[in-house]
């Protein structure tokens, strides 16, 4: 049995003060650790503050992005073990945003996950197709292509860890939600693919979430999917009330 993982992704999203009292509001309301892990990814530099003051809660705190080099002249960015160093425990990595306005690339990506896991961190990697290459019939190819270039060279124990998330575009922000069945074919899709690149028993073990429009309205269907292990949620994560809702559906 895989444990359900339900990620907020702020985004750009919440002064310090409203992610502060968002967060003394929820970490009490969240469900044990052992039944789902329950994850915000808030901005970078409320990272330190946030894992501070949900220590002793069963809520986990996330970045959204990071940069593949270990540490060197980028200016403005931050590297996995700047992360680590701050006890954040997971990350966003090749979130479509990302790719579509930050030049992230399928090597990009790959040289993350790397990068995450070499510092202990567990990357939350993102795939999905455009409406255009959906409506092309190419889902299953392009999402397939963007598993495979972004695990390549993963120890099997890494591959087992890692958490994908599963983003339509088309669905991101939109309010149109891919249907549980179409969801849950494509993570099927991603599952045997995990498969064909290490073996059944790391594609069994490795959890996929889907994301795009997740809402307390549809979560329990989505949860409900064979290969739909947790959500990767934007827009609903932003209020108390729906984020616990969602996490409660875990
Ligand atoms: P949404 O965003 O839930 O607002 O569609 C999902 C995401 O971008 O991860």
């Amino acid at each position: 049995m895989r444990k359900p993982i339900i990620a907020g992704n702020w985004k750009m999203y919440k002064t310090l003060s409203e992610a502060k009292e968002f967060v003394e509001e929820v970490k009490g309301l969240v469900p044990d650790a052992d039944k789902v892990d329950s994850v915000i990814c808030a901005p970078a530099l409320y990272l330190q503050q946030l894992v501070a003051s949900t220590e002793s809660s069963s809520l986990q705190i996330g970045a959204q992005t990071m940069h593949e080099e270990k540490e060197g002249a980028f200016t403005g960015e931050i590297s996995a073990a700047q992360l680590a160093g701050i006890k954040v425990n997971y990350v966003i990595i090749g979130h479509s945003e990302r790719r579509q306005y930050f030049n992230e690339t399928d090597q990009s990506v790959n040289k993350k996950v790397h990068a995450a896991f070499e510092n202990g961190l567990t990357p939350i990697m993102c795939v999905g197709e455009t409406l255009e290459q959906r409506e092309n019939g190419e889902t299953g190819s392009v999402v397939e292509a963007q598993v495979e270039a972004g695990l390549a060279g993963l120890s099997e124990q890494q591959a087992g860890q890692l958490v994908i998330a599963y983003e339509p575009i088309w669905a991101i922000g939109t309010g149109k939600t891919a249907t549980a069945q179409d969801a849950n074919e494509v993570c099927g899709i991603i599952r045997n693919k995990v498969a064909s690149l290490f073996n059944d028993g790391i594609a069994q073990q490795v959890r996929i979430q889907y994301g795009g429009s997740v809402k307390p309205a549809n979560i329990e269907e989505l949860l409900g999917m064979e290969h739909i292990d947790g959500a990767l949620v934007g827009g609903a994560s932003l209020e108390t009330d729906s984020f616990v809702k969602l996490l409660e559906a875990g």
